[in-house]
């Protein structure tokens, strides 16, 4: 198994917000306050490309660089790496900026866009071009792929590698200018096109693209590359550690040579594993392709990965930020378990939020010997894990709704709960006795179970030490309250989404049934005045949120995740 799987089970003691976990970055951050690399300083920041919405992954981003600042009170920027305008738009930095708040990230009056340094980049480009460390290229796109070589063939010196300082001056100047195609020229920095690292090989700083920008609109035509704004950005903030994923450890000896030739100030990077999760696609590429083909309901689908998406689906900050903080941050990546994920929400929502009774599938349930016309209200504790959450009273009537789950014609073994002769508690409520049962005459399908109940058995208790094997949920039929309650499994059927048969891609790993909505869900009256965000635990069943589709006249509500207790499991199986 992969040494940094983390088995749900194996979560560690409840975490607390005030005691960081330790690892490398945190530790080499430790060393250089020691020795005073960086006078004191901590600043680090998050990048983002606005070309796609936050997901999980970049959660354990935000928490290792907004949470090292705050740590060591330094400070940590929200930066924009806006250089490719085809790619980028103002939704995606709104979502973000909201995403990242919304996570606990504090940027202070530090939100910054690579495009807000074109000038001084541009300049930077030209400081290149004299000291003769960059040439304007007019080989195509796929020129420049051939010519750079592979990692087992050296690349080879194009034929512009050599013109003079006045005239890559010249050429660059007009490539600003618009007087070029898309496509047809490029600078390029003048390093080895023979060096092992194929980011050494001469990489494009810059390319010609006639695009408009979200922020510069069409003061350029011509657009920094990546690996060119990045480092300089950074050094710019001064940031003083660089934290990010390893994919970005070979491109470290370019930005140092960007560094070193331009003579500014030198931030540390440092590379750490990305966050991969079982059955699980974090890619922004892949999960725009997502949204965009329709296979989900948008960026902010309740089975997305992404922060939205989670948000909606009813995760909290703190759980996100419990799973980052005792999440491995290390120097190889792996794959994290989904389930380590809903451990931390299960563990926080336990604690946080209120318990309600709700009845998904209901089964009618008249209670023969309960007065007709009559009603009384029983008291109900809102969480058991917390005192302070206090109590609500909830109504009873002649006739109730349990779940169809909980009664069965023909119970297996270990079937505890109700059937035909049997006793079991009614939460907050009274013993009922099923003593009969009435079926659709044409169809043979049961639509009412006939029950008696114990007055003295009022609040659940047994009025004679006799005892029951099952204690289940119920609402009171005339006071329940409809809503939709939609149930989401995994978005994907394999461990690994990216594994497909020959001619296949991701999508085919999709699961069919990760959606189920159910329309005819009864709730107690408590839930009448509910808005979207709340969050609840429906007894016996999981954890629930409110859906921003839901108004007053039509509740809509989203599963969380489920419980996961040993009555879940015997219902498995049976
Ligand atoms: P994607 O492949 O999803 O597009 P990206 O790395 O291109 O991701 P960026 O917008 O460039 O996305 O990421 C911003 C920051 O978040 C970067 O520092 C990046 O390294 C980090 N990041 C992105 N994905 C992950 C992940 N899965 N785990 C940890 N950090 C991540
Ligand atoms: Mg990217």
């Amino acid at each position: 198994m992969d040494a940094t799987k983390q088995e749900p089970g194996a979560a560690p003691t409840t975490p607390t917000e005030s005691i960081p976990a330790s690892n490398f970055i945190r530790d080499i951050i430790l060393d250089d306050l020691r020795t005073d690399k960086c006078q004191g300083r901590v600043h680090t920041r998050f990048p983002p490309e606005p070309n796609g919405y936050l997901h999980i992954g970049h959660a354990k981003s935000i928490h290792i660089n907004f949470g090292l600042a705050a740590e060591f009170g330094g400070k940590c920027n929200l930066r924009f790496d806006d250089t490719n305008p085809c790619k980028e738009e103002t939704e995606y930095v709104e979502s973000i900026i909201e995403d990242v708040r919304w996570l606990g990230g504090d940027w202070g009056d530090r939100l910054f866009y690579a495009s807000d340094y074109f000038d001084q980049l541009y300049e930077w480009a030209v400081q290149l071009i004299r000291s003769g460390d960059a040439y304007v290229c007019d080989l195509s796109a796929e020129q420049v792929r051939q010519q750079r070589g592979t990692l087992t063939r050296p690349g080879e010196e194009g034929p512009d590698r050599n013109r003079s300082v006045e005239e890559n001056l010249d050429l660059f100047e007009r490539m600003r200018a618009g007087e070029f195609p898309d496509g047809s020229r490029t600078l390029r920095a003048r390093i080895d096109m023979a060096s092992p690292n194929v980011n050494m090989r001469d990489p494009v700083l810059y390319r010609i693209l006639h695009a408009e920008h979200h922020r510069t609109g069409n003061k350029w035509c011509i657009y920094p590359m990546y690996d060119f704004a990045h480092g300089q950005c950074d050094s710019i903030e001064r940031i003083t550690h660089s934290i990010c994923t390893l994919e970005f450890e070979d491109h470290r000896p370019l930005y140092d040579w960007f560094i070193e030739k331009l003579g500014i100030y030198h931030p540390q990077q440092i590379e750490f594993d990305r966050l991969n999760l079982t059955y699980t696609l974090l890619s922004k590429r892949k999960l725009l392709t997502l949204v965009q083909k329709g296979y989900v309901g948008g960026w902010d689908d309740p089975r997305m990965p992404t922060i939205s998406g989670i948000r909606r689906r009813g995760y909290s900050p703190e759980a996100i930020r419990a799973f980052c903080r005792n999440m491995s941050v290390s120097k190889t990546n792996g794959t994290t378990e989904l389930s380590a994920l809903e451990y931390y929400v299960r563990n926080d929502l336990n604690k946080s939020v209120p318990r309600v009774m709700a009845v998904l599938r209901p089964l009618r349930v008249v209670v023969d010997n309960y007065p007709e016309g009559w009603m009384e209200e029983l008291d109900a504790v809102n969480n058991p894990e917390d005192e302070s959450m206090g109590t609500r009273r909830v109504p009873f009537s002649r006739v109730l709704y349990i779940e169809q789950d909980d009664f069965r014609e023909n119970p297996p073994k270990q079937y505890y709960r109700l059937t035909v002769g049997r006793e079991v508690r009614l939460r907050y409520g009274f013993f009922i006795k099923c003593v009969g049962v009435v079926k659709d005459e044409r169809t043979g399908e049961i639509v009412e179970l006939r029950c008696t109940y114990d007055p003295e058995s009022r609040g659940g208790n047994s009025p004679d030490g006799r005892k029951v094997k099952s204690t289940i949920h119920w609402v009171s039929a005339q006071h329940a309250i409809d809503a939709e309650v939609r149930l989401y499994d995994k978005l994907f059927l394999k461990e690994n989404p990216n594994e497909t048969e020959e001619g296949q891609d991701f999508t085919a790993n999709l699961n069919p049934k990760s959606l189920e909505v159910l329309t005819g869900a009864k709730l107690e009256p408590s839930l009448h005045d509910t808005v979207p965000g709340n969050r609840y635990q429906f007894e016996r069943l999981g954890y629930f949120c409110v859906d921003r589709e839901s108004s007053p006249g039509h509740l809509v509500f989203n599963r969380t995740v489920e419980l996961r207790d040993t009555w879940a499991k015997i219902e498995k199986k049976l």
